[in-house]
């Protein structure tokens, strides 16, 4: 059985096709993306594994100034039943396909096949995730236009933290915002989060159910949840994805009031978002936003690329101490995403601060452990508590869970 996973944003569409043998093992066997949708001029990447990538200029068709999110389907339905770079004969072999989608609300707890009701729904959404709700729709809807008939997943980001109690996701303010405006934290990286903890239940030999993680996905967004047998029970993103963790352009956590201030003494407020989006977090301390970046200038002398790695992992120590403390304990804390996965200089700094908990690491290891597939354990076995390194794969968590969704509705 073939199938594809979407992620379709403002600008891009990313694709993956996964082949699912008979023992149920999912494997790639095409992936790449289309850029600069909406754009004048936009490419397809495409690569089919084992064959080599290559890029292709997107003609506008029609002449119209830019493709949309069908056009760019289309040229990648085009090279999929290619004669030599294809993977499939023609669309009926494609038996689903699993969306990357980002806000659900309240009413998305898990993974669902996309109905009119489930896009009213999104739709619904669309305050809430105004840049992410909007391209997933449109690749729905190009999904349901080239791909006719065949069923479409949505795997929401916010779906797996819809389980945290309301002590942990309602904001101190009023009430009634909460009931009609629907403010409170809702959380992303979802997908993410579940498939490491998913792994490492795996990796452990224990059941989820008897797990108390604390999962770090750190890349250019970071966000780190408390897991309590296999539930979120807190995370660190809120109503959108600025709270929490300092990130590569964004602050993370901050007093709100310095968002009056400047408002007050002349930003205005689009003014003071991007600010806190795109030009906080590593770019506004060290001027860079990459993590690779900062390390290179550390090493060159920049002392304010060394201040920006020392607040990037104090607030990531903090947050470990706090959900440690929510938590009552825990039993393996994970690092994924760019960083997590490949910087043995940011881990190594926070869990030298872990001690405290019963941290105890190999040193030697973690400096080694860079861009590997499989899950590592840098903990040594004085440790009373894991600390794994997981690469995650949200595309195969998609698929996975798409695959799920079918059984239960019995279309597969
Ligand atoms: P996104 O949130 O955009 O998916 P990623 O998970 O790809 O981001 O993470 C990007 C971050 O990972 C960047 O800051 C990049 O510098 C960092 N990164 C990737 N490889 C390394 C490495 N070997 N050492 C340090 N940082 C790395």
């Amino acid at each position: 059985m073939k199938m594809l996973v979407v992620n379709a944003g403002s600008s891009s569409l990313k694709f993956t096709v996964f082949e699912r043998s008979d023992d149920n093992n999912l494997e790639v066997i095409a992936k790449g993306m289309v850029e600069c949708i909406g754009l004048p001029q936009s490419n397809l990447i495409y690569e089919k594994i084992g064959s080599g990538k290559d890029k292709t200029a997107l003609k506008n068709p029609g002449g119209k100034e830019s493709i949309d999110h069908v056009d760019a389907l289309g040229a990648v339905y085009e090279k999929l039943i290619d004669a030599e770079v294809g993977v499939i004969k023609d669309k009926s072999e494609i038996k689903a396909i699993g969306h990357r989608t980002v806000h659900g609300g309240e009413k998305v707890s898990e993974s669902v096949l996309m109905t009119e009701e489930m896009k009213k729904i999104m739709t619904d959404c669309i305050s809430l995730a105004p840049l992410h709700n909007p391209p997933n729709l449109s690749g729905i809807e190009a999904c349901e236009k080239i791909f006719t008939g065949v069923p479409n997943v949505g795997v929401f980001d916010t779906a797996f933290h819809q389980t945290m109690k309301p002590e942990a996701f309602l904001y101190a303010i009023p009430y009634e915002l909460y009931e009609e405006k629907g403010i409170r934290r809702y959380g992303f990286h979802g997908t993410s989060h579940r498939f490491v903890a998913k792994k490492t239940a795996e990796f452990l030999n224990k059941p989820l159910s008897e797990l108390k993680l604390i999962t770090c996905h750190i890349g250019n967004g970071a966000s780190i949840t408390a897991i309590k047998n296999g539930k979120v029970e807190d995370t660190s993103m809120g109503l959108t994805p600025l709270e929490g963790l300092m990130m590569g352009t964004r602050s993370g956590d901050i007093d709100p009031g310095v968002v009056f201030h400047l408002a007050n003494t002349g930003m205005t407020v689009a003014e003071v978002d991007k600010t806190l989006n795109k030009k906080s977090g590593l770019q506004g301390i060290a001027g860079s936003s990459d993590m690779r970046a900062i390390i290179e200038q550390i090493e060159s002398g920049d002392k304010k690329s060394e201040l920006a790695l020392k607040m990037f992992c104090r607030r990531i120590v903090k947050y470990i101490g706090a959900y440690t403390a929510v938590l009552n304990g825990v039993d393996a804390i994970i690092f994924t995403g760019g960083i997590g996965e490949n910087s043995d200089t940011v881990r190594e700094k926070i869990l030298d601060s872990l001690g405290f908990i019963g941290v105890d690491y190999d040193r030697d290891l973690n400096s080694k452990t860079i861009k590997q597939d499989n899950t590592i354990n840098l903990a040594k076995e004085s440790s009373g508590i894991d600390v794994l390194v997981v690469p995650t794969d949200e595309e195969l968590e998609i698929a996975i869970q798409s695959i799920n969704v079918l059984k239960k509705n019995k279309m597969l």
